[in-house]
C-alpha cells in the first residue's frame, strides 16, 4: 500500500483522497520476497494474516534501548516469533479482527494505563503537540463506549508502570503495534512523525487503530486488504486466529467505516464506526448495574369527590410496569398502563342522589413483580337543596 508516495511527491490537495496503510515504509517494495522461512509463512496462513507482505525486521525500542526481532504483518502488526508462538497454541481464543478478533484478548476487567511518550525538551521520540491531544481523544473513544476496559493517560518517560506506551517514530504517516500476550494489552505503539500532517483527527484514527491491535483487533478486511487499500493484500484464509465477532458484519459485507480496516485515508473523522463499537462491548462487555428490586408505590392513596365530576392525578414511582384497573362503573382512569415513574388520573361521574352515603371503590395499581398498590375513592351524593327532603 504505497499510494502515499502520493503526498512525498508534494501532491498536497490529493490528501483528502489518499489511502495509507496503518504504516509506511516508503522505501519498501511491498511486492519483495519476505525473507521469512515457509514454515513461518504457512503458520501465519494458518493464523489468517495475509503474508503477502510479512517482514521480519529489528524493532528498537525508542523507550528501553533495547532490540528485538519481529515478524511485521499486514503493515503494522508486530508480531514476535514468542507470540507466533502463543497464538499457535492458543488457536480458536487469540487477536480478534474487528470485527474480527486474534486468538489473544486482554483480560477483563482491568485499568489499562496509557503513557503518551512526551516531556519538555527535544527528543524526536516525544510526542507532538498533535499526537498528545489525538491520544486523549483516541483513549476517550475506549472510555466512551464504558467497556471492560478503563484506559488512563498520562505523559511522561518512565514508562515501566504502564500498558500501552505510545512514541513517535520517523515515517511518513501511520502507526505500529501488536497483540495482546498473557492477558496484557500490546505495549508499545509508535507513531509515524509525518501523520501529524494530516490532521488531528487522522491521528486520533491512526492512534484509536493502534490500540485496537493492542487489545487485540485484527483488520476488519485482514482478508482481503484490496478493499481498504485499494491494491494489494492477498486473499488470506481463513484463520484459526481470525475470529468473527458476533453481531458485526462478515467477510461478505465489509464495515466500511471501521477504525480497523487495514487502510486509511485523509479524510478520517477518527471515531468508532457503530460496528466497532459492537465488537469491542462484545469482546470486552461492561459492568451492567443490576436491575434494583422492583419497587411500586402511588401518591395518594386516597382521594375523595363532592357530587359533581372530577379528576385526580395520581403519581407513580416505578421501576416496573404497571397496568391500572378500577371497579366501578362511575370511575375511570387514564392512562391504564405505564411504566417506571409517571401519573395517571382518576375520573368520577357525577352522584346526584341526594341523602345516600358516600359511594366507595378502589383504583388498583398492578406493578407485577412489585406488587400491587390501591387507591380508595369515595364521592359524596348530593347534598339537598333549600326546601328539598331525603325521598
Ligand atoms: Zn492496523
Amino acid at each position: 500500500m504505497k499510494k502515499i508516495r502520493i503526498s512525498l511527491l508534494g501532491i498536497v490537495a490529493f490528501l483528502a483522497f489518499m489511502v495509507f496503510s496503518c504504516s509506511e515504509e516508503p522505501n519498501v517494495d511491498p511486492v519483495q520476497e519476505p525473507q521469512v522461512d515457509e514454515q513461518t509463512l504457512s503458520q501465519f496462513s494458518k493464523l489468517g494474516f495475509d503474508v503477502s507482505d510479512i517482514r521480519f525486521e529489528t524493532f528498537n525500542n525508542v523507550v528501553t534501548g533495547e532490540s528485538e526481532q519481529v515478524y511485521v504483518l499486514e503493515n503494522d502488526i508486530k508480531i514476535s516469533p514468542k507470540l507466533l508462538e502463543e497464538m499457535l497454541h492458543n488457536e480458536g481464543n487469540g487477536p480478534k479482527t474487528e470485527q474480527y478478533r486474534t486468538t489473544n484478548q486482554v483480560s477483563s476487567p482491568k485499568t489499562i494505563k496509557v503513557l503518551g511518550y512526551y516531556a519538555s525538551g527535544t527528543n524526536s521520540s516525544y510526542l507532538d503537540a498533535t499526537m498528545r491531544s489525538a491520544l486523549q481523544m483516541a483513549v476517550d473513544n475506549y472510555n466512551n463506549l464504558n467497556l471492560g476496559l478503563t484506559f488512563t493517560l498520562a505523559f511522561g518517560t518512565n514508562s515501566s508502570n504502564y500498558d500501552i506506551v505510545v512514541t513517535r517514530v520517523s515515517g511518513s504517516g501511520g502507526g505500529r503495534a501488536g497483540f495482546p500476550s498473557g492477558g496484557n494489552p500490546y505495549k508499545w505503539v509508535e507513531i509515524q512523525s509525518g501523520t501529524s500532517n494530516y490532521g488531528l483527527n487522522v491521528v486520533e484514527h491512526v492512534m484509536t487503530h493502534e490500540i485496537g491491535h493492542c487489545v487485540g483487533l485484527r483488520h476488519t478486511d485482514y482478508f482481503n486488504r484490496s478493499i481498504s487499500c485499494g491494491s494489494g493484500g492477498n486473499e488470506g484464509s481463513a484463520g484459526v486466529g481470525a475470529i468473527h465477532i458476533p453481531g458485526t458484519p462478515s467477510t461478505t459485507n465489509v464495515d466500511m467505516n471501521s477504525i480497523m480496516l487495514a487502510c486509511f485515508n485523509g479524510s478520517e473523522n477518527g471515531e468508532f464506526s457503530n460496528y466497532d463499537a459492537t465488537a469491542l462491548t462484545t469482546l470486552y462487555p461492561g459492568s451492567t448495574n443490576p436491575p434494583g428490586d422492583p419497587t411500586l408505590s402511588v401518591s395518594p392513596t386516597s382521594v375523595s369527590f363532592g357530587y359533581t365530576s372530577g379528576s385526580r392525578t395520581i403519581t407513580v414511582s416505578a421501576n416496573v410496569s404497571w397496568t391500572v384497573t378500577d371497579n366501578a362503573s362511575w370511575i375511570s382512569v387514564s392512562p391504564s398502563s405505564g411504566s417506571n415513574s409517571g401519573s395517571f388520573t382518576i375520573s368520577v361521574a357525577p352522584y346526584n342522589m341526594v341523602c345516600e352515603p358516600s359511594r366507595r371503590g378502589t383504583v388498583t395499581v398492578n406493578g407485577g413483580a412489585a406488587g400491587t398498590k390501591t387507591i380508595s375513592v369515595s364521592q359524596s351524593s348530593r347534598p339537598l337543596k333549600p326546601g328539598e327532603q331525603c325521598p
